[in-house]
């Protein structure tokens, strides 16, 4: 048998139809002959009329929604656990056309986020199902690393985020589960889909892209003309730390990283540092004194954060006083911080742990493991 014989008899996965640009849309019509008008209709039922099928899609002819829905799909994510309520941050747990589980956030306008109190409503959003870096404070890579999310998967949980709470999202990060770097091209595919007119319109400063340190990646994305907003997790001011925690730092070393956000800032673009703080393990007076040099060096703002136990491991947040001890240091060397100071971190803990909960529960054996 060939090759091309050989892969008839693969059912191909149809592409789903929100992983596609204008553009793309665009392509498809153009080489079917179909007016250009088409590709506008189209994202306008996507993203603004929302619709859930191809068939609702009126203004087209019947022949065009139903060759539509020969190639494409249009599986949005089911939602299998909401927690919190209408005023606290809600979190959503999401089951994908594959089976595998992710989840969102929702954070309301008014808690402070990432230190200043927040006008705007913010999802934070996962990129990959499960993480590879490993992270020893993260509930998301627990489990290890399974796949990727396509654009439409990223995408489709803001909608749906939207279509379940009723409220307009405003404001986005990449802070949910996964590295978003590590899949860098859908997560941009995806980011042109939100930032454009024709989709749903959400400015580039309103997007913040959130990395355990790519360094290579970093530089990538200096070149890249939207201006969506990048956050460094550092959590470490030295190497010795970051690598007892951060498994990525013996690869992309401090040198290195902060290399990388030389050449991020030298294009004329802000980035800021978020450090968790974690007692007894990056909170020392040593760690405050250093990592004020590397913010003053990139002009960075430090967002503090301070930690979120996770089920099974053994970190803590060190005590309020010293919250505000490392804090004083920073801002004594003139360096820019912030610390969240909001209480509630049993459903605002970070992303990650509620599927590891549902994972747990639907099959304790295979979830420990
Ligand atoms: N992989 C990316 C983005 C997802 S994690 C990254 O690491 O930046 C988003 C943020 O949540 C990161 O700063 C991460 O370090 C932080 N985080 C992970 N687990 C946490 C916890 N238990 N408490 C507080 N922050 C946590
Ligand atoms: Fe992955 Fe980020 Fe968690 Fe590290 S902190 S394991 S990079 S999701």
């Amino acid at each position: 048998m060939t090759l091309a014989a050989m892969s008839l008899d693969l059912p191909v996965p149809k592409l789903s139809i929100k992983s596609l640009t204008l553009e793309d849309l665009a392509a498809h019509f153009a080489a079917q002959g179909d007016p250009a008008y088409r590709a506008k209709q189209v994202a306008d039922w996507l993203y603004q009329k929302r619709v859930d099928s191809f068939a609702a899609m009126t203004d087209l002819p019947a022949a065009t929604r139903s060759r539509l829905a020969e190639e494409f799909s249009f599986v949005g994510p089911e939602i299998v656990r909401v927690l919190g309520s209408e005023d606290t941050t809600r979190k959503f747990l999401f089951r994908l056309g594959d089976g595998s589980l992710i989840e969102s956030v929702l954070i309301p306008a008014s808690p402070a986020l990432y230190g200043q109190t927040s006008d705007r409503r913010t999802a934070c959003v996962s990129t990959q199902v499960g993480c590879a870096y490993g992270c020893k404070f993260c509930a998301s890579g627990l489990d290890g690393f399974s796949r990727n999310l396509d654009a439409s998967e990223i995408v489709s949980q803001l909608l749906a985020i939207e279509a379940a709470s009723g409220e307009e999202i405003d404001n986005i990060v990449f802070m949910g589960m996964g590295e978003p770097l590590a899949n860098l091209t859908n997560l941009l595919r995806a980011i042109r889909i939100i930032n454009a007119p024709w989709g749903l319109e959400i400015g580039a400063r309103h997007i913040t892209i959130s990395t355990s340190g790519l360094a290579p990646q970093i530089r990538k994305l200096a070149s890249e003309p939207t201006q969506f907003r990048l956050a460094i997790s550092l959590h470490g001011a030295t190497d010795e730390v970051r690598s007892r925690i951060m498994p990525v730092n013996r690869k992309h070393n401090l040198t290195t990283l902060l290399g990388a956000c030389d050449e991020y800032v030298a294009q004329k673009k802000r980035l800021m540092f978020e450090y968790i703080l974690i007692a007894g393990v990056n909170d020392s007076d040593e760690q405050a004194h250093q990592l004020a040099q590397h913010a003053l060096r990139l002009s960075a703002k430090t967002n503090l954060i301070p930690y979120n136990t996770v089920e099974g491991l053994e970190w803590s947040r060190p005590s309020r006083n010293r919250q505000e001890s490392f804090l004083q240091i920073l801002r004594d060397h003139g360096a820019v911080a912030t610390l969240r100071r909001e209480k509630g971190h049993d459903i605002n803990a970070a992303c990650g742990q509620l599927r590891l909960q549902t994972k747990r529960a639907e099959n304790p054996v295979a979830a420990e493991q």
